[in-house]
Formats: C-alpha cells, structure tokens, sequence
C-alpha cells in the first residue's frame, strides 16, 4: 500500500510543525514544511529551485506554481512507500487543486487534512511572550517557561529580546492573512471528507495523542 499523504493546517504558532516532526519520530513519516522545502529545493539547485530562486533573491513572493513545483518536487523523490506530511502547503484553492493533480502523477492522493484549531487570542499570548538569547539563540517565555533572573539567560547569561516578528500587530497581521487564505481552503477539503481537525489549545503531549489517534483512525 501507498504511503500515507497528510496535510496538516493551522496558524503559526498553533504547533503543528512541532507534531509533524514528533509523527517522524513516532510513525516515520517525511515531514515537509514548505519554508524548509524551499530553502532546501533553492539549495539544491534543482530547475525548479533555481526558478525560486528568482522570487526569493528579488524579495517578491513566489508564485503559486512554482510553491506547488517545490513540494511535489520534495513529495516525488520520497519512495511512495513512505508516508508524508505537508505543513504550511497548500495555502490556497488553487494551490490545492494543482496539488491533487501532481499527487495523482505521483501515485497518491491527499488522505486526510489535519486542521489545529486554537484561538488566535492564545496564539497572541504564547508568542508575544518569547524572548530570546541574543548570545546564545535559547528561548524562553517569560509567562510560561522564564528566566530564573528576568531578561537574562539561563544558560549563557545573555541578554534577551524580542523578535521583531514576535510582536503583538505583526501577529495579528500574520494571524488575518491566514484567516484570510485558508477559510475556503478548508471548505474545499471538508466539502471532500478529508478534514479531521484537533483542539491545538492544549499542551503538546495531548494534542499527540489525539493526532496519532486521528492517523490511526484511516486504518
Ligand atoms: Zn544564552
């Protein structure tokens, strides 16, 4: 039998990229995220890198074709034997449908999508609160895993700070293009019986188990 192709959706900072790696580690799944992808398919040097390339190096995003070229790229050079996650791809209708299409060349088909649902409220809450070392690169969150001493490293001593990425308007910004993106994206797939989704508020260790269960649960 085909290895299995998952999607799995939700907002940075829902942990879904922290689950497909843990679903490596526990049922040898390829995780494939598509920031990753990219970086690792420009790297390469692949004829479809090289057209990312382009994109990157101009600063301009990079079109849909192209986004979908990478991860099929990265989807067909597994052995179809082995199951795969996809995080972060597809983004849109259009990507997804394109996706279909490349799957079918490739001799799979998407199996389920896994949506984690969390508020962005608490997505605001766990990510304004990062700090990082800025000596060592070790993070921290000042409500939920602080510093013995406030704003210096545990580790290194270092001072820390925060990303620019990690503030409150930058989140929400973020937060509303996704919103934006993917409401008719999970439409498509809950139109098509694919969509499973879990209660991504919780700690990491139950929102495992429930994936695992739900990846089980196709047989
Ligand atoms: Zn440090």
């Amino acid at each position: 039998m085909a290895g299995r192709t998952l999607i799995f959706t939700g907002p940075p900072g829902s942990g879904k990229g922290t689950q497909a790696a843990h679903m490596r580690d526990r049922l040898g799944f390829v995780p494939l995220s598509s920031g990753d992808t990219l970086r690792a398919e420009i790297k390469a040097g692949s004829d479809i890198g090289k057209q990312a390339a382009q994109y990157v190096q101009a600063g301009t995003l990079v079109p849909d074709d192209i986004i979908t070229g990478v991860m099929l790229a990265a989807v067909s050079r597994q052995p179809t034997s082995a199951g795969v996650i996809l995080d972060g791809f597809p983004r849109t209708v259009g990507q997804a449908e394109a996706l279909d299409d490349g799957l079918a060349a490739a001799g799979r088909k998407v199996d389920a999508v896994i949506d984690f649902r969390i508020d962005d409220g608490l997505i605001v809450e766990r990510i304004v609160n990062r700090r990082i070392c800025k000596n060592c690169g070790a993070t921290y969150n000042i409500r939920f895993c602080p510093p013995k001493v406030a704003n210096v490293c545990d580790r290194c001593g270092g001072e820390l700070m925060q990303r620019v990425d990690d503030r409150e308007d930058v989140i929400r910004t973020r937060l509303a293009t996704y919103r934006e993106q993917t409401t008719p994206l999970i439409e498509f797939y809950d139109r098509r019986g694919l969509l499973r989704s879990v209660d991504a508020s919780r700690e990491a260790p139950a929102v495992e188990s429930d994936v695992v269960a739900l990846i089980e649960a196709l047989g």
